[in-house]
């Protein structure tokens, strides 16, 4: 077995953060935390201060961080407190790995800085994929680190490209075509009408998967599944047209690569993201994730069927601003994120996040993203914009 890794975990507080620290806590001999990090829950932070005892913990919010400084006085971790301290752990010279688990564009410069580091990254944070995907995939290239993919989907496909290495065409693979699964979320097979009026905790609801409400809402709009298009297009540099979303509401199969002579190989299990984190934190290895197994005869029917047409505007979008390239993603991953957030504060209607999103799109010119300035210039203007339509509706 390989010698001890010294792991951070960016956004431990959450979904992802709290199972990465359940899979590392079954395995002491082989990761220690050098850092875990938080935005504003300090009296979560204190805890996993007490109960993990990582050398460092990171509070983005400045409240936050003192707060937990007087909470954890008598420990030996370290508190640091700012967006700068999350990159530098992220770059730190101890650390070996990296759990990208922030939720949204704030995840973009400690996930950077890890890459740039040349750390092997676990990426669950997909939005700094859609938001700066080219120069986030130059940057691993470039500075020589692991990338890989903790999003259940994305994982599942790694799994099934034995072999794969980052920045190697699928051709060569002999791939033909990339199947997404989708569960399809809450609310498969509801009316628009019947939409128009549902509450936050009811898009929260996810029938198999229980996150973050951000992504849970992602989830219902299906923006989660577009993100993921994108996610999956720039990791493994496959063409828009090659990705093929499917709906497959048990999320038993988590996405599936057909190859040229007609084979198709899949990923299953139980719909745990101990799962993929076991995976890509023992990679190439195996370990226990402490997940269920699945008992295969008790799998009637799996049961895929194509995405009802015209139901998902937000899968739409996702497509179109992958086909349209430059900035275009960035904009629509800024607008639902300003979107998602209003609809979770009960400002806006769920029918009226994608809405928003494609009035954003429309009323900003695209541009190409040739730098990280110009990626953060134009998030930056679409939340803008996203905000001031907020406020007129
Ligand atoms: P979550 O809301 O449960 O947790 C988010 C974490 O990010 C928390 O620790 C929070 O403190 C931190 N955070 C939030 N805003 C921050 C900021 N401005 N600065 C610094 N830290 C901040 O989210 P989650 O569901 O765990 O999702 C995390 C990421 O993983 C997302 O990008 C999501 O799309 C992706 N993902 C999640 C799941 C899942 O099952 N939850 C599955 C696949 C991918
Ligand atoms: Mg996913």
């Amino acid at each position: 077995m390989s010698e001890i890794k010294q792991l951070v975990i960016l956004g431990a507080t959450g979904s992802v953060g709290m199972s990465t620290l359940a899979v590392v806590a079954l395995h002491p001999e082989r990761f220690q935390l050098f850092a875990l990090t938080a935005n504003t829950q300090a009296d979560k932070a204190a805890d996993l201060c007490r109960q993990y005892q990582p050398q460092f913990f990171v509070m983005a919010d400045e409240v936050g961080g003192a707060r937990l400084t007087d909470l954890v006085t008598d420990l030996p971790t370290q508190v640091l407190t700012g967006k700068a301290a999350l990159e530098e752990v992220a770059r730190a010279s101890e650390v070996d790995m990296v759990m990208a688990a922030i939720v949204g564009a704030a995840g973009l410069a400690p996930t950077l800085s890890a890459v740039n580091a040349g750390k092997v990254v676990l990426l669950a944070n997909k939005e700094s994929l859609v938001m700066a995907g080219k120069l986030f995939m130059d940057a691993v290239s470039a500075h020589g680190g692991q990338l890989l993919p903790i999003d259940s989907e994305q994982n599942a496909m790694f799994q099934s490209l034995p072999g794969f290495k980052i920045g190697q065409p699928l051709q060569e693979l002999g791939v033909s075509r990339i199947w997404l699964t989708a569960s399809g979320g809450p609310f498969l097979n509801r009316t628009a009408e019947s939409l128009a009026q549902v509450t936050p905790d009811q898009a929260c609801a996810h029938p198999n998967w229980v996150m973050g409400r951000k992504i849970s809402v992602d989830s219902a709009t299906m923006m989660n599944k577009g993100l993921e298009v994108i996610e999956t297009a720039w990791f493994f540099g496959v063409p828009g047209e090659q990705v093929e979303v499917v709906i497959h509401p048990k999320s038993i199969v988590h996405s599936l690569v057909e190859y040229i002579d007609g084979s198709i190989l899949c990923q299953m299990g139980s719909a745990d993201m101990r799962i993929p984190i076991a995976h890509a934190l023992a990679w190439p290895e195996r370990i226990r994730s402490g997940a269920p197994g699945l008992d295969m005869r008790s799998l009637v029917d799996l049961q895929f069927q194509p995405v009802p047409e015209g139901a998902f505007p937000c899968l739409e979008l996702a497509y179109q601003v992958l086909e349209a390239g430059g900035l275009a993603p960035t904009h629509l991953n800024a607008a639902n994120e300003i979107a998602v957030a209003a609809f979770l504060d009960g400002r806006i209607g769920f029918l009226q996040i994608a809405e928003l999103v494609d009035r954003v799109l429309q009323g900003l010119p695209n541009g190409q993203a040739l730098d990280l300035d110009l990626v953060i210039s134009a998030d930056q203007a679409a939340r803008e914009l996203a905000t001031q339509l907020v406020a007129s509706i």
